[in-house]
Formats: structure tokens, sequence, C-alpha cells
């Protein structure tokens, strides 16, 4: 989702601020802006587009000056256009703003202000921060009482960083990411280290609640009560500064081909993490699993492995759900909060309402550092690397196998996964996709995909469809196979595509009664199996393996064929319209 930065020092802020906003493209923007402070006068310059493109344009990296800040937007308020885009100045033009997050009570704070002669330029929620900080400014003439006064009238989620004509920057959290990375001679501030590790990998990671002002040469963190907060410089790891493509044409076709490596990292580096879990699980009175998109569909996944291979029961809570239902979580018990980026404001949020009612919370991230991390009680760490495709790919893989690991030690080893083989499988998947991408070439003019999955095959074909509406923007639907001729049968016929999940299990026969039955209606046929069938217009074998690996074996093949069929429709598949990798506002 958007990105904020700042820069304060001895160099020339502009290109490395634009610089640090290429590095954050991956969480996913719609448009860009820098602001810079150079002899006690603020330029601006923003536009819609990509940083590169806007850039040559209207060369955003020539502003003047050793103090800026920059933006990518994701709208939430207001359409993307050039003047919505951030930075936003004041109306004095003596302070400018970038604003993630939303202001929930925005309209309210600017008919105030309109009432006492502000005037506003865009339609966005965040220039009320800069004309409320020019107000409290001109009432206070102090950075600290102005922040102070500000955030008390703000209500929402927010990470704003405000630059002040006379040479001062400051940067509030709430809910909204931000990090202050400390350099040689100079400051970042941050939604993400990748923002600054080019230059430092010392960095703070502010706590909710707290607001930072920064000089050339110090800064002074407080909390919102204007009290003085002690704060932990952490070493952040470089790996995620490692974010290329290599010779892959798109970093989704790197992520998903180095998931036959990325599954033998799962859970790798947090060692004890997976033990306490398994005895946190065995003394909870409840067990519940969260997350949201894909991390959501390795919840769906994990309930049916606990129950099946522990015979330990667990709910699933759509993370953005549980708001509406807060009781349902019952006191003293176990929240597993899934999540890549552990930024997502909806798991944050399912987080926060669990903590409410004394549960202990376990969280599944990628990122150590990141707010779902600090807010648990156990940590385990997917250790895939940087994911960058917006569609997550190696992340869910991960997911996977540190919940068959959870599994196998509640199950006090009963059930024997053999990973090492299992990568080896994969790999035999991955090494031969000429089939996939002829596939792929079929689905260029469909307009409707249906998946059938029955069992623990079922949340892989949701998880299939997601991929595929993300990548290629086709209507895909994840169906049980059995609910088919309560519904959906009506609508098969020669446009559509099905896709069947048909492992040799224990589904196997129903599955391929369901098959006959489309086939029956003149749809066509991709079917998913290790053994061929004369129902499938095309097959893709996947290798026979152990029943328990099936959610990952077939997984990978479907995102192959959404890549493949991304490229045949011309879309962007490490950047899909619309979305956000990191999905830090509500
Ligand atoms: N709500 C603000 C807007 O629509 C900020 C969105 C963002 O986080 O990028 O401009």
């Amino acid at each position: 989702m958007c990105s904020i930065i700042g820069y304060i020092g001895k160099k020339i802020a502009s290109p490395i601020i634009v610089n640090g906003l290429k590095r954050m493209e991956y969480r996913g923007y719609d448009s860009v802006g820098v602001a810079t402070e150079s002899e006690n006068q603020i330029e601006l310059k923003k536009g819609i587009g990509k940083v590169n493109e806007v850039n040559l344009k209207i060369h955003l990296d020539k502003l003047p000056g050793k103090i800026g800040i920059g933006h990518t937007r994701w709208a939430t308020h207001g359409k993307v256009t050039d003047v919505n885009a951030h930075p936003h100045p004041s109306n004095s033009g003596k302070i400018a703003i970038v604003h993630n997050g939303i202001i929930e009570n925005f309209e309210e704070l600017k008919k105030q202000l309109e009432n006492e002669g502000y005037s506003f330029k865009s339609e966005t929620d965040s220039e009320v921060i800069a004309n409320l900080l020019q107000k409290n400014y001109e009432l206070t003439g102090d950075v600290k009482e102005t922040i102070l006064k500000t955030v008390s009238k703000l209500k929402g989620h927010f990470s704003f960083v405000a630059m002040f004509e006379n040479g001062q920057l400051a940067a509030a959290r709430f809910h909204e990411p931000l990090i202050i990375g400390i350099g040689k001679d100079d400051f970042f501030l941050s939604s993400d280290v990748l923002g600054f590790i080019e230059y430092t990998d010392d960095a703070i990671y502010m706590e909710n609640g707290n607001f930072v002002i920064l000089d050339k040469n110090k800064f002074q963190i407080f909390d919102f009560n204007g009290e003085h907060v002690k704060y932990v410089i952490t070493k952040v790891s470089k790996e995620f500064g490692d974010a290329y493509k290599g010779d892959y044409a798109h970093f989704t076709l790197k992520e998903i081909f180095e998931q036959h490596e990325t599954i033998l990292k799962a859970g790798e580096k947090t060692p004890d993490a997976i033990e306490k879990t398994a005895d946190y699980i065995r003394h909870a009175k409840n067990i519940y699993i969260t997350g949201s998109g894909t991390s959501y569909n390795s919840a769906l996944i994990a309930k049916q492995i606990f129950s099946k291979y522990a015979k330990i029961k667990a709910e699933t809570i759509i993370s953005s759900e549980l708001q509406f239902a807060p009781d349902s979580i019952e006191e003293n018990s176990i929240l597993i909060a899934i999540s890549q980026s552990g930024e997502s404001a909806d798991v944050l949020d399912a987080v926060r309402i669990a903590k409410e009612a004394n549960c202990k919370i376990i969280s599944i991230v990628n990122l150590l550092t990141s707010s779902l991390a600090r807010e648990s009680d156990i940590v385990i760490g997917m250790n895939c690397g940087p994911e960058i495709g917006v569609a997550a790919t190696k992340s869910f893989t991960s997911q996977l196998v540190i919940i068959y690991k959870i599994v196998q030690k509640l199950s006090n080893n009963d059930i024997t996964i053999n990973f090492e083989k299992f990568s080896e499988s994969i790999l035999k998947i991955l090494e031969n996709p000429k089939k996939i991408q002829q596939i792929a070439k079929e689905l260029k003019d469909i307009s409707d995909i249906y998946i059938l999955g029955r069992g623990i095959n079922y949340p892989i074909a949701i998880e299939a469809a997601l991929k595929l509406k993300e990548l290629t923007y086709i209507h895909a639907e994840g169906i049980p196979g059995g609910e088919l001729k309560h519904g959906p049968l009506a609508l098969m016929d020669s446009n559509v595509f099905v896709i069947v999940f048909n492992p040799n299990d224990s589904t196997y026969s129903d599955m391929l009664t369901s098959a006959r039955e489309i086939k029956a209606r003149n749809a066509k046929i991709i079917g998913i199996s290790d053994i061929e069938s004369d129902v499938y217009d095309y097959w893709i074998e996947i290798p026979k393996i152990d029943e328990v690996l099936y959610p990952i074996s077939e997984i990978i093949p479907i995102q192959l064929l959404s890549y493949y069929a991304a490229l045949e429709k011309n879309t962007d598949p490490d950047y899909p319209r619309n979305l956000a990798k990191s999905v830090t506002v509500k």
C-alpha cells in the first residue's frame, strides 16, 4: 500500500527520496510526489503514474534542499488525480505533509477549518492534517505542541510526516507503520525498511501513539501525552534489501520458482517457536486462526489438517470480520495470526480484539520486525525472503509448511513428512511449464473459470481462484465439488473452463463423477491430478506424493497458469491493477 518517506541530513534529499520510493513500489500505489525544503522555502512536485514515469516527466529528483518528504499514494478518499497526490501543502505553503491511512473524521475537521477561512484543493482526507498543523503552529509557534494538538483531533489510522519551513521534520504513528532510519549523519523516516536500507541498517520501529521531531543532528521521540519515550535501535536484516529480479522477467515468476527452496527454510530462523506453539495449543481453551486473502486460505487449510492429523479443533476467522463479532472470541484462548507483511491493518485489528479477550497471540509472518511480530507472544518466521509480487505465492507455501510442522509436533511426530523429497517434486512441476504455457493461451478470452476441490483440496481451489483473479482479472470461483449440482452446474456451457483438483485420495472418484457431469454440459476441463483421464481436455500432472502434502503441490501449477495467462492478457503480473501488497488501510 502507500509509502511515506522523509529525509533530513547532509545530502541532497530528493534523489534519496525517489530511490526509496522506487524500492517500496511493490507495496502498490497510483501516484507519487516529493516536497523539499531549501532556504526556508518548500517546493513540491507530484503526479499520477509510476515513480519512474512521473520522475522522467517532472524531475522529482531535481528538487533542491537537504530536507524532504515523499509519498506513493493508494487512493482511499478522492480520485486518482495529480491534485489528490501527496504531498499536500498547508494554505500558507509553510508546512507540507505526506500521509498513510484514513482520517475518519476529516469531513467534520474540514468544515471547521473552512469556517475559519482555510481552503482545500484536494478531495483527500489527508489535506486536513496540513491545515490543522498550520493552525496549531500559528497558535503555538512550537512543533511539539503543534503535533500534540493535531493528533488529539484526528480519528482513524495514520502515519504522517510533516515538513516545516523552518527545517524541522516531525512524524506521528497511529496504527500505520513508521520506522526511523539512523544514518551516519542523517535520518530517514519510512513505512518500510526498504525505503532506507541502502543507506543504513540501524532502525527504530516507532511504537503506536508516538511521534518524533527531527533536526539535522538530533531527534526526540514522545508519546501522544507529550512524554519522552525510550526507544531501541534494531539492526534490520539486509536480506530484505536484496529485492532484485535476477534473470527472471518478473518478481512473481522468480518467487514461484524459488518455492522448492523456500519451503525448506520455513520456520528455520525461529527454531523453538514451533515447539512452543504446539505447547500453547495443547493447553488452550480455543484456537482461532485468522488472516486476510491468501493468508486466510492458509488458515482454512490449517483448520482441516489440525483436525485430521492432530484431532484438534480450530475456528477460522476472516480478520476484517472479527470487529463485527468480537464476542466470538472466548477469553484465554489462542489466536494464530497469519500475515506475510505483518502490517495488514485488518489482521492487526483482529489481534487487538483477541488481546482484549486475554488471548495469546501466535503469529506466522515473513517480516520478523513487523508490527504483528511485535504484538505477538510467539513469532514463527516464514523466512522466504522478500516477496515483491503483489499476488502471494511463496509466502503461501511457506505458511503451509509451518502449519505442517506445528501439526507434526502436535501429533507427536505421528505423521512423517519428507520435505526434501517434496521439494524435488515441486521442482519437477516447475521445470516443465510448457504444457501450462499452452493452456494459458486458451484462457486468454475466457470470462469465467470455476475450480473444484473436495476435502483439503477445496481451500486450495479457493486460493487458486484468488490467484487467477489477481493475476488475470478473469472471474474465478472455488467450489466444493459436491455443491456443483446445487447451483453452479447451471453455469456450465462451452464458454466455461473448469479446473478440477483430482488427486488420487479419498475424493478421487467423487471428483471424477463431477468432472463427467461438467463434461456432459460441454465445459472444458483442466484436470490437476497424478492420474490421467479421458474426461480432461487438458491434464496437468502432479507427481504422486503423500496425501498430506497435496495442498502445496496443487497450487504450484495454478500459480504458473495464472502467471502465464497474465502474460497472454498483457497484464502486469507483479502489480495487478487496484491491488496493493501491504494492505495497511482498512
Ligand atoms: N487517505 C489518503 C488518500 O486517499 C492516503 C491514502 C494512502 O494511504 O495512500 O489520499
